[in-house]
């Protein structure tokens, strides 16, 4: 290692809760297992590069509204920053910063050329028209267009942003530069670049290494009762196809609650009714309406937690007995949780893992628009089932051997391959 001479490490703004105290705190553990040396500790825990835009927004009644965004890129060691850009009341620097963290680990694990990002502004999309969420994210996606690019961090969907919005920030971003660049974003419709199974690419990788996860623990995945907490992309997707190989899809949630049924749910009647706009507490049936803390509690077979960070924690986690939890957000689990859970002998594939199939399929997207050139969806299905299939193996193992979590092992195997590719760059300059 060729950066020594410590000092003091460079902690970043102090946080005592939250997702990224969360984030953090995991690496932390890990940096110490690894015994890795200090400055390279300080270099790795510190996001490399901040961007903070206030900006203003004409309404559609004429006023003119200030909203706050971010991006922050954790880490470009191994290759462009890469990461999602979420729209949601509670977006703040420290989420922003914890998710971005995440990335690089989540693109390490999997082995991808790039290191980790995230984006975010802190506004309810579902409160704006669509105009105003047009002009909102052609503003944002012009002020952070200075640190954005193929070669240098690329932007994908994560909470309230979907594939409409990546059409836009491509489309703001190449009027910007003056000609066309597929490659700045991924998650885009197919029309103008995007890639055949980008849109349920989380929620198959979430069946894949629910299959993995089945194999090694020898569970039957067929007719396993499975709940899950959010009903969105990563949710809904997740639910669906869990539900096309014979699992008893017996609870899901969204943000207004969630329903429970023994006898299990058809996917289509759930979405069906979320298409007709209805939120899963309006929905009526022969169920029962739970909330999503009593979700969490369901005695299952698995858990998929899909919605937001720090669901759960110390308070909740005794009483979260699923045989496996498979984390579809990011950050579901607080460190002190995960300790509950493994004294309980819940197997967790941590979200790092588990969800990191909708950035396998983003890079896929990105090698796509390099290239100009475009894949069938089969070829995109079976290479990220190659990918998921190669690292759950690689965790698995590091695991087995060092007697640690499949979190722990995640952590462990990204770390060092992210202490790998800055021992070989060094230190600029
Ligand atoms: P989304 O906006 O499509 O859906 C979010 C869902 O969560 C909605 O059903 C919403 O009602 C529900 N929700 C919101 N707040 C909630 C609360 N307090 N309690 C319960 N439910 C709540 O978002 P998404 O893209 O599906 O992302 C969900 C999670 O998965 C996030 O943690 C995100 O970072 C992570 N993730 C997303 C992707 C992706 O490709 N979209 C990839 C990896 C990880």
């Amino acid at each position: 290692m060729t950066m020594s001479g410590a000092g003091s490490m460079p902690a970043p703004a102090p946080v005592a809760e939250g997702a990224y105290a969360t984030a953090l705190a995991q690496f932390d553990a890990v940096a110490r297992r690894l015994n890795l040396d200090r400055s390279t500790a300080a270099v790795m825990r510190t996001p490399r590069r901040e961007l903070t835009v206030h900006f203003p927004v004409r309404m559609d009644d004429g006023s003119t509204r200030v909203f706050t965004g971010h991006r922050v890129q954790h880490s470009t060691a191994r290759g462009p920053a890469k990461g999602g850009i979420r729209y949601h009341p509670a977006v703040n620097i420290d989420e922003v910063r914890a998710l971005a963290m995440w990335m690089t680990w989540k693109c390490a694990v999997v082995n991808l050329p790039y290191g980790g990002a995230k984006g975010g502004v802190a506004v309810d999309p579902k409160l704006l028209s669509e105009s105003e969420l047009e002009r909102l994210t052609r503003r944002y996606a012009s002020d952070i267009g200075i640190i954005i690019g193929p070669e240098k961090d690329v932007p994908a969907p994560d909470m309230g942003t979907d594939a409409r919005v990546m059409a836009w920030i491509m489309d703001t971003y190449s009027m910007n530069i003056g000609y066309v660049v597929p490659g700045v974003v991924t998650g885009k419709p197919i029309s103008v670049g995007g890639t055949r199974g980008r849109v349920e690419a989380t929620g198959r990788g979430i069946l894949y290494t629910a299959q993995e996860a089945c194999r090694a623990r020898g569970m039957d995945l067929e007719g396993a009762t499975v709940a899950v907490q959010g009903f969105g992309n990563v949710g809904s997707n997740a639910a669906r196809l869990l539900r096309t190989q014979g699992c008893k899809l017996v609870a899901v949630s969204d943000v207004s609650g969630g329903v429970y049924n023994a006898n299990g749910f058809e996917w289509a009647d759930l979405q069906a009714a979320k298409e007709r706009g209805l939120m899963l507490a309006q929905m009526d049936g022969s169920y029962d309406h739970i909330t999503n803390e009593e979700l969490l509690e369901l005695k299952v077979d698995i858990l998929v937690p899909a919605a937001l960070e720090n669901q759960i924690h110390a308070r909740n986690a005794g009483r979260v007995r699923p045989k496996m939890i498979i984390e579809g957000a990011n950050g579901p689990t607080t460190p002190e949780a995960d300790a509950i859970l493994h004294d309980n002998g819940v197997f967790v594939v941590p979200d790092i893992l588990a969800n990191a199939g909708g950035v396998i399929v983003s890079y896929f997207e990105w090698v796509q628009d390099l290239q100009s050139f475009f894949w069938e969806e089969d070829e995109v299905n079976l290479r990220l089932r190659r990918i998921l299939s190669r690292s759950f193996e690689e965790v698995w193992a590091l695991a087995a051997q060092e007697d640690a979590s499949m979190r722990e092992a995640a952590y462990m195997l990204a770390i060092r391959r992210e202490e790998e590719a800055l021992k070989y760059r060094g230190v600029f300059p």
